[in-house]
């Protein structure tokens, strides 16, 4: 990687900080805003220039290439970073999410939920979860629906090795503003029931993306997922 590639991400990751700054500052809660650089099908070097400039949550959609990067960069003595799972998990992956990453955000089965709870390694700290919600009962998208949180919350609550720590979402394309800003109020409201329900252990609400982000703060997010706006565009 040029020196210019790794200058224009750390650039990147500058000036979104500054935005989430401010956007936080004018959203109702104050909130300050996590932000979890989404590095699918970049490079490692690319996840190295922006770990460079303090960039600590790291998301991967996909599982074989997640563990990879996870396992080269601990090997390189980037420790500190903390990574997310944020694809579609199949049973059949589970063994190794569960022993690699520190956080998965897509949880939508029971099923799914079992498999990690029992193959999170018992030398590491429970890992994160977030439930998916399916906020636009898109049919595209994966998630479970808002009536459904109430039990797979209570599912993972009793999990030892699980630790539920929110909310994600990820909206329908090609709404307007006006319902963006509806589907985010709306995970807001669940959100804060599950905190009415479990108290401060519930502190994630990640939602908002490169195209959404503002609505996404501006409704209360704490965490959001960026790809192109850090890395540039992916090829696919
Ligand atoms: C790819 C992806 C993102 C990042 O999307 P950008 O539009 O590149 O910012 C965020 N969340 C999820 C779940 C993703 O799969």
């Amino acid at each position: 990687m040029t020196i210019k590639v790794s200058e224009k991400i750390q650039n990147n990751l500058v000036n979104l900080r500054q935005q989430l700054k401010i956007l936080g500052e004018e959203s109702s809660d104050k909130q300050p805003v996590e932000l979890l650089a989404v590095s699918k099908k970049h490079s490692i070097d690319a996840v190295k220039a922006a770990a460079e400039a303090d960039q600590v949550h790291f998301g991967e959609n996909y599982v074989q290439e997640g563990v990879e990067k996870i396992q080269q960069l601990k090997a390189e003595g980037f420790n500190q970073l903390q990574w997310h799972f944020i694809g579609p998990l199949q049973s059949n992956k589970t063994k190794d999410v569960a022993e690699h990453f520190d956080w998965v955000q897509s949880i939508e089965r029971e099923k799914i939920a079992r498999r990690l709870n029992e193959q999170r390694p018992s030398d590491k700290p429970p890992l994160n979860v977030l439930l998916q919600v399916n906020i636009d009962d898109d049919d595209n998208k994966s998630g479970l629906s808002a009536d459904d949180v109430e039990n797979l919350a209570r599912f993972v609550s009793n999990c030892e090795n699980l630790k539920l720590r929110g909310l994600m979402t990820i909206l329908k394309a090609g709404t307007s503003e006006q319902e963006r800003r509806d589907s985010f109020s709306k995970m807001r409201q669940l959100y804060q029931q599950q905190q009415a329900v479990y108290g401060e252990q519930i502190d994630t609400l990640s939602m908002g993306m490169s195209g959404d982000m503002r609505q996404a703060v501006l409704e209360g997010a704490n965490m959001v997922r960026i790809g192109t706006a850090i890395f540039g565009q992916r090829e696919s």
